[in-house]
């Protein structure tokens, strides 16, 4: 079986040497580290799910190479129903685990690598998409974890690549010699890359002819010579490198997003993980795809999971102060719960609604326009469900002691009596479920769901050109009487 236990990727992740860098300081064991160690425990909990009874229905499948069962995080999309399947592995990893699962990037890259070096080798003879399924088959096989790294730091936008005054501001090759090639570069707010075992790299945007040395995609090993992770670290990081107490953080086992810069300093890749190298044709289609499979789960289902939790604590409270007949506070339940079923549906939509990308390649992906649908309606959403759990949670969401005064002598009494609220809870359960909604509504969340998936403008450009206005206007003409051929204007894109 190809699905390998959780103990076999906590010994590799033990074993991986990684230079990550945090709060200034090298992290000597990612495993051990406070705030690293969340990211090593989401991945050890989509390791434990393959193999559970009941989560392996989600997040399990078969390998279309060999049969074989695998981790759902390593299979590719081949029809409508893997789609669905797989933005209910998003939901329920989101649910579950409060924060990203960080295989989620490097599969939705590997899916639209399947698609996209297909395409490449049918146009132009490339080996590309054979390297690939080598590839594929050996994550397969070993269960590999891989991250997928495609944001970059970029120079001015409204320059062209070749005008900037450093161009490592994109990944790109500066060599290349019969073993493979040489990069030069970085990408930046990569999801828990330091502790998966590969990462995908993939351009950040379309390229033009002259940009070939940026049109590149391949595979790259954990820590690979060259390679140093510069992570993301704030308030939230500084509070669990201090805490003594996990369950001050609300999310006590895998804490919040984590992401880091991830340098290139010329880093060799030899020619067996390269899957695209100077085709410019081909990048802005890659992204495209990415985007359009991405939008689906990271901006649609996986929030969805994210969202229950955050309306389950707010249940808790509203119970907790005695509160389930207030009318406004039922009627705040019942906006976030119908927000959350729209995201949900948008995302489900998307996936039955998806078609074969590449005809012939085999590898399916959502409705384009559902998924950056679902990924708008999230952005909105989401704050939305911030503020209406805030306001339920009261003014302790943000202003809550620490859970060590429950042990401490002197304030012990105090604490137990005024934040118990006088219900049959105890303070301590009423502090814990208001931690947690600390963490959902006054955290990074925010800010981290709205751009996650990319920026807004990128889904309302998707939704204007992939809206047929033609067919609005004729029906509305229709309806409204208006004779004769309707004047050829052109529905332009912005
Ligand atoms: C928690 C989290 C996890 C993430 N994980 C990953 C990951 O694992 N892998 C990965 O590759 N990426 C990841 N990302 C990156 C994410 O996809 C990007 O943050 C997102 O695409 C937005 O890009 P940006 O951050 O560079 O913002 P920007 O592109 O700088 O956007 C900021 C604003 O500038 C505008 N803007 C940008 N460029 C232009 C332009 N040319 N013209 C006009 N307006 C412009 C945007 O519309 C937006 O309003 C993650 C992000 C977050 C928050």
């Amino acid at each position: 079986m190809a699905v390998k236990s959780p103990e076999a990727y906590r010994q590799r992740a033990k074993s991986m040497k990684p230079r990550v860098f945090m709060d200034g300081k090298l992290v000597e064991d990612i495993t051990a580290h406070p705030v690293t160690r969340t990211v090593v425990e989401a991945n050890v909990a989509s390791y434990e799910w393959a193999l559970d009874p009941e989560a392996g229905k989600v997040l399990r499948r078969p390998s279309h190479l060999t049969g074989e069962p695998c981790n759902l995080y390593t299979t590719l999309n081949r029809s409508p129903e893997d789609l669905v399947q797989r933005a209910a592995a998003g939901l329920y990893a989101a649910a579950n685990l409060g924060t990203c699962i960080y295989r989620c990037v490097g599969c939705d890259a590997l899916n639209t690598l399947a698609a996209t070096t297909f395409e490449v080798d049918r146009d132009l003879g490339t080996p590309y998409h054979a390297r690939f399924l080598d590839f594929l088959r050996y994550v397969q096989d070993e269960d590999l974890s891989v991250a997928g790294a495609m944001t970059e730091p970029r120079g001015p936008r409204d320059q062209k690549i070749g005008e900037w005054k450093d161009p490592d501001l994109s990944l790109h090759v500066v060599e290349k010699n019969e073993r493979g090639i040489v990069v030069n570069g970085a990408k930046i707010n990569i999801s828990g890359a330091y502790a998966c075992d590969w990462t995908i790299v993939m351009p950040s945007g379309a390229r033009r002819p002259g940009e070939e040395p940026y049109s590149v995609a391949f595979a790259v090993p954990n820590g690979a010579e060259g390679m140093v992770y510069v992570c993301q670290y704030g308030p939230h990081a500084a509070e669990r490198l201090l805490a003594d107490d996990p369950w001050e953080l609300g999310n006590p086992r895998f804490g919040q997003r984590e992401t880091s810069l991830v340098v290139f300093d010329h880093v060799f890749v030899p020619w067996e993980r390269v899957f695209l190298c100077g085709e410019t044709k081909y990048a802005g289609r890659l992204v495209a795809r990415f985007a359009q499979l991405h939008r689906m789960v990271c901006g649609g289902s996986c929030k969805v999971g994210f969202g229950k939790v955050l309306i389950g604590a707010a249940r808790l409270i509203q119970e907790y102060k005695g509160l389930e007949h207030a009318p406004h506070i039922n009627d705040q339940m019942t906006e976030m719960v119908t927000l959350l079923e729209t995201v949900r549906a948008c995302s489900k939509a998307a996936a039955l609604e998806g078609r074969e990308e590449v005809p012939g390649s085999g590898v399916w992906f959502p409705s384009d326009l559902l998924g950056n649908v679902s990924k708008l309606n999230v952005c909105t959403a989401f704050w939305r469900m911030m503020a209406l759990a805030g306001d339920i949670g009261g003014g302790v969401v943000v202003t809550m002691p620490s859970l060590k005064e429950l042990k401490n002598p002197e304030t012990r009494a105090y604490v137990e009596k005024f934040y118990g609220f006088g219900s049959d809870a105890s303070a301590e359960q009423i502090m814990k479920v208001t931690k947690l909604l600390q963490h959902w509504t006054a955290g990074l969340h925010g800010v981290g769901t709205w751009h996650g998936a990319g920026p807004v403008q990128a889904q309302k450009i998707m939704v204007q050109r992939l809206t047929d206005y033609t067919e609005m206007k004729g029906l509305a003409r229709r309806m409204a009487g208006i004779e004769g051929e309707p004047p050829q204007t052109q529905e332009t894109s912005p």
